[in-house]
């Protein structure tokens, strides 16, 4: 193709490509100002348009011009398209064709009724749409891939004849569209490869193709014929030596090279203007965890800000879901930005909101789908008939879990929280309703319509993501063609998985702020400073959904771009990003579920150009303080401390608390932050625990208050176990989960080992005090000048010949070092109680216990008759007083404690930054 030879140009990688595109076209068609617009320049992304315009203007020292005809790839695939007859008003939208899709793929169930999960996988968002367009934009048939596959014996993915399964269906598919005369993007592309007539294009005086990286199969014969018949070139971001030599996918200009061979290409000329630039300075970082990232970008962007313009900086979202991170980053810096990227509708709030919403509804309104729900934004900031209902949400929370109620009832909670039950069974029976799908979908937006209505805040904001959404569900609702109803949760399923895929474009000033960037977007433009984060493997270069269903030989075999080939892509894009600026940022987190750091970042390591910062990111220079180590008891906190001590007193859990660690004591007590509630369903030893404590409380209080004997064993037997039913359903949850059922028998077991062991006890004379059962008792001391009021419970109090033993129910019992007197000390349930009940009844103490209901039941004594008192004296001289007195020392702080086994099961952790217990 010898015409085609001198019709390709390339801007240096190093150099700015879109400056260096507006000097050519400036300088090349000066005498045709001010009309550029028989120039056509073809881009591979929206935002070239925009910028191309502006460096044009500078390049021409104009200031106003008609600028070149320009499109996206996109675009002048469709104008082809229109111009060879495409039925364009006939082509159905994306959510049209899965659902006709669906019906097709619905209807081979029965005849692959063997195979009914891989239809369900292949019905799921657009995955095999993606794929069916994928072959048409390749040139690619089932039928090529299905001889490969034969030859090469390679094996199946999913299920047998999973090929022949996915041609039936595409067959169907294409058949059905025929009968009912419709078109989609299939019959574009293969309109477009066979019927493409360059001379639709002639009108132009010079054609540019610009920026392009790795076009596919038709679009190089598009470019192809228009390069051959056309006054038309090729200009790559690339370097005109390497571009000839680089077909391997190791090399960064290796989608070049291959376009280059595509088109029969020999040669490139570079262009070169002057504008090459020194290289970046390139900073690398290791971060820890998505938080540390966070803080990082905003040390990045603070120290960028004072050498470059604002909209000369670009933070690059290789990975969309730090996002709204980033956004919130800049806002609360109080940074100008601008958000430019497609995105995914699957992260945007209303998105959100319906899944949520699924959820509860799927769930019956089960406990943790509904918290779920209840902190979604639009949900907690709602304010409904001028009632915030994030009060509401609070108290009700509480209420269910201090109820066990794990299965939300709206009659139940109704009378207290009007709005909100009343809002919640709006929202609940909306998803629930059957309706023609066309109703179905009109009836969730007017739903969501009034969500947004009950947030001022969102409504004032006219975000583009709701704007996408609602505009999808419309579309949803506007199906051109009759379809079968289904609705409910089902319909709702279907749309948010078509919806899943679907992606909207934020566009703002490019030329204001500093620019949000997608990495798509973010092509062939020009900045003086990028960050990119989240830089690790399986982000940059990700991974393909592409690829699902061929394996990668037989992707490479057949001529469709496989797994080495989309890396190759991100490795240019690196290029292409990083070279022409002045600095760079790179991150990545170091974690245990994250891919190891991106490789790119390894190749500047080895290339010298960068190492990477390990140090420990300083939390001081960060937006996020944490809670200082040790906290001194000035007088506001030794007054609250008074105020406790004094008044309703300290527990043996206040002291414990203490003993183990004083700034637990403090942010329990003094700061009073509650420790996080659960309804726990699947429940632990704690649980159990709990649940037997109850059991056995209610037992003896109320079923066996004098004892029994051998000869009832049976009976009381059958009296525990009700009341352990009974204290499950109270201490676990309302309506337990099945598998209780089988945990259930196991507790059985140990109690019916406690009425064992003590109908052993009983023949030795002991007896069960009921009217001690968890009795109230409490006494005061005097440390100083102030009083402290020491109160508790002891589980149970047994008698024998007028001597009391104190008893502690444990489902675990406590390592001895804990309750012997000693510097590990921290079990004063027993010596308290005990000391209290001297104090207050005057009654003698036989004995301390701890009554141990693990899988082998016992009885552990902590004192008998000959050692209690000593033990009790030992005590108070040497634990009690001491800890005390220490408490209340203004000069001792409420310091972190440094024994890692207290952390462990701390309720804390997470405001003191301890993760490594
Ligand atoms: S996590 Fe450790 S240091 Fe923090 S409050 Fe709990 S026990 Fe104390």
């Amino acid at each position: 193709m010898p015409a085609a030879q001198s019709k390709v140009r390339t801007i240096p990688i190093d150099q700015p490509f879109l400056r260096g595109l507006a000097t050519y076209i400036a300088d090349k068609h000066k005498a045709s100002l001010p009309d550029l617009s028989r120039v056509l320049i073809v881009f591979p992304a929206q935002r070239n348009k925009l910028y191309l315009r502006r460096y044009l203007l500078e390049a021409l020292g104009a200031s106003g011009m008609m600028p070149p005809t320009m499109m996206t790839v996109r675009e002048l695939l469709g104008a082809i398209y229109e111009a060879a007859g495409g039925r364009t008003a006939l082509t159905l939208s994306p959510i049209e064709r899965s659902f006709f899709l669906k019906e097709v793929i619905d209807t081979h169930k029965v005849e692959f009724w063997h195979d009914v999960p891989f239809l369900r996988f292949i019905t799921i968002g657009d995955r095999l749409l993606t794929f069916f367009d994928e072959l048409a934009q390749e040139h690619v048939t089932i039928d090529q891939i299905e001889e490969i596959v034969e030859a090469g014996h390679y094996p199946e993915k999913y299920v047998a004849d999973e090929l022949p399964i996915m041609k039936q269906i595409y067959h169907a598919y294409r058949n059905r569209l025929k009968e009912e005369q419709y078109c989609d993007a299939i019959d574009m592309y293969t309109t477009v490869y066979g019927q493409f007539d360059p001379q639709q294009f002639n009108e132009y005086t010079h054609i540019v193709i610009a920026g392009l990286i790795a076009p596919t199969v038709v679009e190089v014969s598009v470019i192809s014929r228009i390069l051959e018949s056309l006054p038309a070139e090729l200009i790559l971001h690339s370097d005109c030596t390497a571009i000839m030599k680089s077909l391997n996918t190791d090399h960064p200009l290796y989608a070049h090279s291959r376009l280059m061979q595509a088109l029969a290409l020999k040669k490139a000329r570079a262009l070169s203007k002057g504008f090459r630039s020194a290289p970046p300075v390139i900073h690398a970082r290791r971060l820890e965890s998505i938080s540390q990232q966070t803080l990082y970008m905003k040390e990045c962007l603070s120290s960028a800000l004072t050498r470059h313009e604002p909209s000369r900086i670009a933070v690059i979202l290789t990975d969309e879901t730090i996002v709204d991170t980033v956004t919130e980053v800049l806002r609360t810096a109080g940074i100008e930005y601008n958000l430019s990227a497609g995105l995914m509708l699957a992260q945007s709030i209303l998105y959100c909101f319906l899944q949520l919403l699924r959820d509860v509804t799927a769930s019956n309104c089960h406990y943790r789908a509904l918290f779920a729900f209840l902190r979604h934004p639009l949900v907690k900031n709602a304010v409904v008939d001028g009632t915030p209902l994030r009060k509401h949400i609070y108290h009700l929370e509480r209420k269910m879990i201090k109820q066990k109620d794990n299965y939300f009832e709206a009659e139940k909670y109704k009378k207290d929280y009007a709005e909100l039950c009343c809002f919640l069974s709006e929202c609940v029976s909306t998803i629930q309703k059957q309706r023609p799908i066309d109703e179905y979908l009109y009836g969730i937006a007017a739903l969501l319509d009034r969500v947004i209505s009950y947030n001022e805040d969102v409504v004032t904001k006219r975000r583009p993501d709701i704007k996408a959404l609602t505009e999808e569900l419309n579309s949803l609702a506007q199906l051109r063609f009759e379809r079968k109803h289904e609705s409910g949760v089902d319909m709702l399923d279907f749309a948010l998985s078509l919806m899943k895929q679907v992606r909207y474009t934020s566009y703002g000033d490019p030329m204001k702020g500093v620019q949000v960037i997608g990495v798509l977007e973010a092509r062939n433009l020009d900045f003086d400073c990028i960050i990119l984060p989240s830089m690790n493997e399986g982000i940059f270069p990700t991974r393909s959904e592409k690829d699902l269903f061929i394996n990668q030989s037989v992707r490479k075999e057949v001529g469709l771009p496989y797994d080495k080939e989309r890396e190759n892509l991100f490795y240019y894009y690196f290029n292409e990003l990083t070279n022409g600026k002045r600095e760079v940022y790179l991150s990545y987190i170091e974690e245990e579920t994250r891919d190891v750091r991106s490789r790119f970042i390894d190749f500047l390591i080895d290339q010298g150009v960068t190492s990477v910062d390990e140090t420990k990111l300083r939390l001081e220079s960060t937006v996020l303080e944490y809670l200082p180590r040790y906290v001194t008891k000035d007088a506001h906190v030794f007054k609250r401390l008074r105020m406790i001590v004094s008044g309703k007193g300290l527990s043996p859990t206040h002291l414990r608390d203490y003993c183990q660690c004083p700034y637990r004591f403090y942010l329990k007590y003094i700061l009073r932050i509650q420790e996080p509630e659960d309804i726990v369903e699947e429940p632990g030893a704690r649980e159990w625990g709990n649940a037997m404590h109850r059991a056995l409380h209610y037992f003896y209080q109320y079923d066996v208050q004098h004892g029994y004997t051998e000869k009832d064993v049976e009976r009381v037997r059958a009296l525990l176990d009700e009341r352990l039913v009974t204290a499950v359903r109270n201490e676990i949850a309302r309506i337990p989960k099945k598998v209780i059922e089988f945990d259930i028998e196991l507790y059985r077991r140990r109690m019916a080992q406690v009425i064992k062991s003590d109908v052993q006890r009983f023949e030795e004379g002991f007896r069960v005090v009921t009217e001690r059962l968890e009795k109230y008792v409490n006494a005061d001391v005097l440390i100083g000048d102030v009083r402290v009021n020491l109160f508790g419970r002891a589980d149970r109090v047994d008698e024998r010949d007028s001597m009391y033993y104190v008893i502690d129910y444990k489902s675990k019992v406590p390592a001895a070092k804990h309750y012997a007197v000693g510097s590990d000390f921290q079990e004063f349930q027993l010596p308290l109680y005990a000391l209290m009940m001297i104090n207050q009844t005057h009654d003698r103490i036989g004995g301390l216990v701890y009554y141990d209901l693990s899988r082998s039941v016992r009885i552990v004594s902590v004192a008998d008759e000959d050692t209690v008192e000593t033990y009790l004296n030992d005590f108070r001289e040497k634990i009690l007083i001491p800890t005390l007195t220490e408490l209340l020392n203004p000069d001792v702080p409420f310091s972190q404690t440094s024994e890692p086994e207290s952390c462990r099961y701390c309720q804390y952790k997470h405001m003191c930054g301890v993760t490594d217990v």
